[in-house]
């Protein structure tokens, strides 16, 4: 399906890199990743450990391969990691923690993503040897799901004492913990100090084509790089897409306050029709989720029926759509998106 004809609200993944990231891309210098060797994907990693201040980065393939492999690295088989139950880990990732790593996922339910440490406690299990070892916490910031909400400091602060009292790992999916620097002004080290691994994604708001780091410590990050050979991540002269994260890190990052706005005015705009819901508390940075259960009708025939009028949008939650502002809509755009909509539903 060619999507040039649409305003499409899919997903920021759905960007594509600008002529100045192209340029950056074919000039780009390159060697053997998988021997060390490649200048750029070494820079990438360099900046990328350092702003989130820890020890090193790895340059991986996805998001998904970033989790994965933190979970891999961390866990023993037949351990428990202990997710919100609407975490992209424990929805989106194919059941991947039990396929690749064999540990369940124990899930809990928070608010808007956010669990409280006092919810911990009884999900952490007693040392008995029938029962599943607890061996780490898993964080999303900001929470996909829940609509790009953004987790409080103070709460992660809470978690990670009584992980630390506990002996559990914490690791954060931080896909677009950009957006939540963006938007708190909380500077991604400062989130990153309270967990031992962090994953960042360069293919969401940031724009670039491809890749996601994963962060810790040089310890951690050894063995991550042999999960990466062993699932097929090893790849030779990556600094080709590395040069598309570097350029989305130097151009892309402040620009997310834009998306911000546009999804603010967008959300705001569709809350006044009397038929669908959305809760404007969740509003926080680039995502917006609209409860369509007001309609009488299914997400999907909603869906099918704004793609017939030009806007792409995609299923939600169960009775929501979902909307998300990146770098390509424009302002004017994401207007039209919300006229569309309205006169769509009412
Ligand atoms: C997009 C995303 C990922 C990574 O998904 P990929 O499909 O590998 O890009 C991980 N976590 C969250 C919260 C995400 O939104």
């Amino acid at each position: 399906m060619s999507t040039e004809k649409y305003i499409d609200l899919r997903s920021d993944t759905v960007t594509r890199p600008s002529k100045a990231m192209r340029e950056a891309m074919a000039n780009a210098e390159v060697g053997d990743d998988v021997f060390g060797e490649d200048p750029t994907v070494l820079k990438l990693q360099e900046k990328v450990a350092a702003l989130l201040g820890k020890e090193k980065a790895l340059y991986v393939s996805s998001g998904v391969m970033s989790n994965q492999l933190a979970i891999k690295s961390h866990t023993e088989p037949g351990d428990e990691i202990i997710c919100e139950q609407d975490a992209h880990i424990f929805n989106y990732e194919t059941a991947a923690p039990s396929l690749i790593s064999s540990v369940q996922v124990k899930t809990i339910p928070g608010v808007k993503g956010v669990l409280r440490a006092e919810q911990l406690v009884t999900a952490l299990r007693p040392k008995v040897y029938y029962m599943p070892r607890s061996r780490m916490i898993c964080l999303e910031n900001t929470h996909n799901r829940a609509g790009g909400t953004i987790y409080p400091l103070e709460e992660i602060k809470k978690i990670s004492a009584f992980a630390r009292a506990n002996g559990l790992l914490m690791h954060l999916d931080g896909a677009r913990l950009w957006n939540a620097w963006v938007a708190t002004g909380i500077h991604p080290k400062e989130y990153a100090q309270y967990f031992d691994s962090v994953s960042v994604c360069f293919s969401k708001g940031l724009g670039a084509p491809i890749g996601s780091a994963i962060t810790g410590t040089v310890e951690f990050i050894e063995r991550a790089r042999k999960w990466r050979k062993v699932y097929g991540g090893g790849m030779r002269q990556a600094g080709i897409i590395a040069a598309g994260a570097l350029y989305a890190l130097e151009h892309n990052v402040e620009r997310l306050k834009e998306d911000h706005e546009k999804a603010s005015y967008f959300a705001k705009k569709i809350s006044t029709s009397p038929k669908v819901r959305v809760d404007l508390d969740t509003v926080q940075t680039n995502i917006v989720l609209v409860n369509v259960e007001g309609t009488g009708k299914h997400p999907d025939e909603i869906i099918a029926i704004l793609k017939s009028k030009g806007l792409l949008v995609s299923f939600g939650t169960y009775t929501s759509i979902r909307a998300v502002m990146h770098l390509d809509v424009s302002v004017e755009e994401s207007h039209r998106a919300a006229d569309i909509f309205v006169s769509t539903v009412n």
